[in-house]
Parts: structure tokens; C-alpha cells; sequence
């Protein structure tokens, strides 16, 4: 990472790529762009740039993994060797085994899985290029491609990460205020039910900035699923 910056928040609140505290940073979503997945998705937000890809619901070898009476979800996040500064050593690591396994989680309350009795559903996430809050927008990503795969879902699941940075509570953490800001939240929720399905927290906070994040996070959650909702409807009509 290059050198940390004087300052991250200059005195009126202002950010280093010029955002306010309760900002997202630009985002943009793409519904169906594989054609050889059952269902996919293209995002940015800022320069995040992230594939998500499903296929199934689709019979699960071998079958003694099989569940009788739902579908068994499998969710691999990986970033590409090319996705950050320092190239990324190739291949699973503990950082993308955790960051898969709680992807899964935050998505699977989402779904119907007992609709797909003895299948699997898979969801991948490649990540091109990476700018912080990468397992977030996986999530977001992978929810909009989970939806083009035709899969009943009780929601879209939308998330995004809130930190604390020179003291400031600030909504979507970019690298450098991730890197050496106090603390990071991610968060993922059913904005329909008010439900969250995933909240992290790493390093330090008071309980009312802690609240404060969650809080930010949930309205960075609401925009993020209203440009969930139009990325599908861009692609099945309704917009
Ligand atoms: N990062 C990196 N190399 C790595 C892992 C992460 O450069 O091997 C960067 C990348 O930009 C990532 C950021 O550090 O988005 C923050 O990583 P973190 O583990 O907090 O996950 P994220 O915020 O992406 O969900």
C-alpha cells in the first residue's frame, strides 16, 4: 500500500475521492452477462470490478452429499492474480475459504433451497480488480446472478461494509481508508424484511459508533438494492 495520507477526512468531512461520510462510492450493476451460466452478473463500485456466476439448481455428484429435501449451496470468492497491487498468489487461501463460507451464509436464509430437493447450486465470485469491500459486493453481485438463474429467493440480498476512519463513522470504505482507517463493518441484509444476514466487525469501536456503522451500512444497503432490482429489470423489462 503506498504511503498512508496526512489525513483521510479533511475538516469539513470531505474524503480523499471527494465523497461525504454517508456516501457510496459509484456503482453499476449488469445482469446476465455469461452465456454459459444459468445466471451471472457484472458490478463496480468504485473500482471494484466483480463476475458472479451461478449455475444449477443441477443434480449434485456424488450423491451421498445430496440432501433429500433441499439444495446444498457452494460458494467459491477468488481474486484474481491481477485483481490487486501485489499480485495474489493463485489458489484458495484462509482469507477466501472465510470470505466464501460467510458469502454462503449471508445468501442461503435468502433462498428457497426446499424448493430443490437433492441438488446443488453453485455461485462463484471473481474478483478482476479490488478496492475494499470486495466480500460485499460479492454478496450484491452474486444475489442479482442467483435472481437471472431463475431461483426463488425470499429476497435480493444486498450488502456493503461501514468503517471508522480519523474518527469519522463513513459508509463503504475505500483501500486506503480500509487499510488505515480504525475500523471495518460489513454488513448484508434482506432489505424486505430488515433482516441481516451478515455483520462483521473488525478492529475497534464504541457501541454508538458501532451503531452508528450498522445504521449506514443498512441505508448504503437500501440504494445498493434499489440498483439491484434495476439491473434485472433492465434485462427482464419493468424499466
Ligand atoms: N487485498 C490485497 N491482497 C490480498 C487481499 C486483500 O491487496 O491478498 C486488498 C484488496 O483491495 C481488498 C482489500 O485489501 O479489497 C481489503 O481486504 P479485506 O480482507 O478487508 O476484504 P474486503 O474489504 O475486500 O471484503
Amino acid at each position: 500500500m503506498a504511503e498512508e495520507p496526512e489525513r483521510l477526512i479533511a475538516e469539513d468531512g470531505t474524503r480523499l475521492d471527494g465523497r461525504k461520510p454517508d456516501e457510496l462510492r459509484p456503482l453499476r450493476i449488469q445482469a446476465g452477462v455469461l452465456k454459459r451460466a444459468d445466471g451471472s452478473a457484472y458490478l463496480e463500485l468504485g473500482s471494484n470490478k466483480i463476475i458472479a456466476a451461478v449455475y444449477g439448481p443441477r443434480e449434485l455428484h456424488p450423491r451421498h452429499k445430496q440432501k433429500p429435501d433441499r439444495a446444498v449451496i457452494r460458494f467459491r470468492y477468488n481474486m484474481a492474480p491481477f485483481s490487486v497491487d501485489e499480485r495474489k498468489r493463485p489458489g484458495p487461501d484462509r482469507r477466501s475459504i472465510e470470505i466464501s463460507k460467510l458469502s454462503k451464509e449471508a445468501l442461503e436464509p435468502a433462498l428457497f433451497t426446499e424448493y430443490y430437493p437433492r441438488t446443488a447450486i453453485d455461485i462463484f465470485v471473481e474478483v478482476l480488480q479490488a478496492d475494499a469491500g470486495t466480500r460485499c459486493a460479492g454478496i450484491t453481485a452474486a444475489s442479482v446472478a442467483l435472481a437471472d438463474a431463475g431461483i426463488e429467493m425470499k429476497d435480493l440480498v444486498a450488502a456493503v461494509a461501514a468503517g471508522k476512519v480519523d474518527g469519522h463513522i463513513v459508509l463503504d470504505p475505500m483501500y486506503y481508508e480500509d487499510g488505515y482507517g480504525e475500523a471495518d463493518v460489513p454488513l448484508a441484509m434482506m432489505p424486505k424484511y430488515d433482516a441481516i444476514t451478515l455483520l462483521q466487525m473488525d478492529g475497534n469501536m464504541t457501541e454508538d459508533e458501532f451503531k452508528e456503522a450498522v445504521r449506514l451500512a443498512k441505508k448504503g444497503c437500501k440504494i445498493i438494492y434499489r440498483e439491484q432490482r434495476r439491473a434485472l429489470k433492465r434485462k427482464y423489462g419493468g424499466e
